[in-house]
């Protein structure tokens, strides 16, 4: 089997490729390195099975070579997280747009099985909790620039969906909620890369807001294993999961977590929204999916807590 991956050398992305590669299966990374990073997929390359392509996924040419050729397209390319997004609405749009119709133009017209990676955030700031698939979308006004993931995906969605009846496109929606794992950076605004670094250092542990906002947060590698479960099972086809856990935190439990495994002396320190972000920022309140559908079709299973996680992440940190 040849699996292409576009976004190849992200975070979710590199684990993904690493779940592939020991199944014995040849994948082809693409990924035009601007928020991804070498150093994720460093220890694949010495694997006759796998390939990088340096160069953006909405390059037709490119991805039309690679897809001719493959069973599965995952594509992942996408802007990440809130910081990135809130400072660069540019870059966001046209990452999520154009890349998303590139690779539904790609893998419908040789009929190559594609997963589209969505967001929890297309729930918007909705409080029927917990979400399920088909939940009503509830967004800010255009003028808070959060609000551009939400819709940008949201037309990947419908545009997928469109492609599949239209052209054929065997087709699997995911939408992830709060991944992490190793290799994920903080660097984009990701809560907890972010508070175990500070930890380690520290630092300050900042928490936002109240802090009483609540997240569910699931290791990277049960979403990974995940993605490849549901792309292989033709119940599947043609149908958006929510991917996630469903074990809610508020971010100070997060934050006493992170100080209690990490041993730190770091205090932990409330920051108003408008300094962390910009003026106007609307954070979700809470959020956290209803996995009964991904359960009954792949019979997804959380299997590390938030201990273990945040374990998991300061080893890498340390190593790092
Ligand atoms: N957050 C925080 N401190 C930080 C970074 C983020 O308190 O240093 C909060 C953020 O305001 C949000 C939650 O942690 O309420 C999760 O943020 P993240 O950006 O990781 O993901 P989101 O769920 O917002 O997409």
């Amino acid at each position: 089997m040849h699996i292409v991956i576009t976004g190849g050398a992200g975070f979710i992305a590199s684990h993904l490729a690493e779940l592939l590669l020991a199944d014995g299966v040849r994948v082809t990374a693409i990924d035009d390195l601007s928020t991804g990073a070498l150093k994720n997929i460093e220890h694949l390359r010495s694997n006759p099975n796998f390939k990088l392509v340096i160069e953006d996924a909405a390059n037709e040419t490119v991805l039309d070579h690679l897809v001719r050729d493959a069973d599965v397209l995952y594509h992942l390319a996408a802007a990440v997280g809130v910081r990135l997004i809130v400072e660069d609405p540019v870059h966001t749009i046209e990452t999520n747009i154009l890349a998303t119709e590139t690779a539904l133009k790609a893998a419908s017209r040789y009929g190559v099985r594609m997963f589209l990676a969505s967001t929890s955030e297309v729930y918007g700031k909705s409080s029927a909790m917990p979400f399920r698939e088909d939940t009503d979308m509830v967004l800010g006004p255009t003028m808070n620039s959060r609000w551009c993931y939400a819709c940008s995906k949201a037309i990947d969605e419908i545009l997928a969906l469109a492609y599949r009846r239209k052209r054929g496109l065997p087709l699997v929606i995911g939408r992830f909620f709060n991944t992490v794992g190793p290799r994920q950076t903080g660097q984009y605004g990701m809560v907890v890369p972010r508070l175990v670094e500070q930890a380690l250092a520290g630092d300050p542990i900042t928490v936002y807001g109240d802090g009483e906002q609540t997240r569910c947060f699931c290791h990277v590698s049960d979403v990974v294993n995940a993605i490849y479960r549901l792309v292989l099972e033709p119940k599947a086809e043609g149908r958006i999961f929510n991917i996630g856990s469903d074990h809610e935190v508020t971010i100070n439990q997060l934050a006493e977590t992170v100080k209690a495994v990490t041993g730190s002396p770091s205090d932990i320190v409330h920051i108003p929204y408008e300094k962390a972000y910009e003026k106007g920022f609307e954070d979700m309140r809470a959020r956290q999916p209803d996995i009964s559908a991904i359960k009954e079709a792949v019979g997804f299973e959380v299997t590390r807590d938030l201990e273990e996680i945040i374990r998991d992440v300061a080893d890498y940190f340390k190593r790092e």
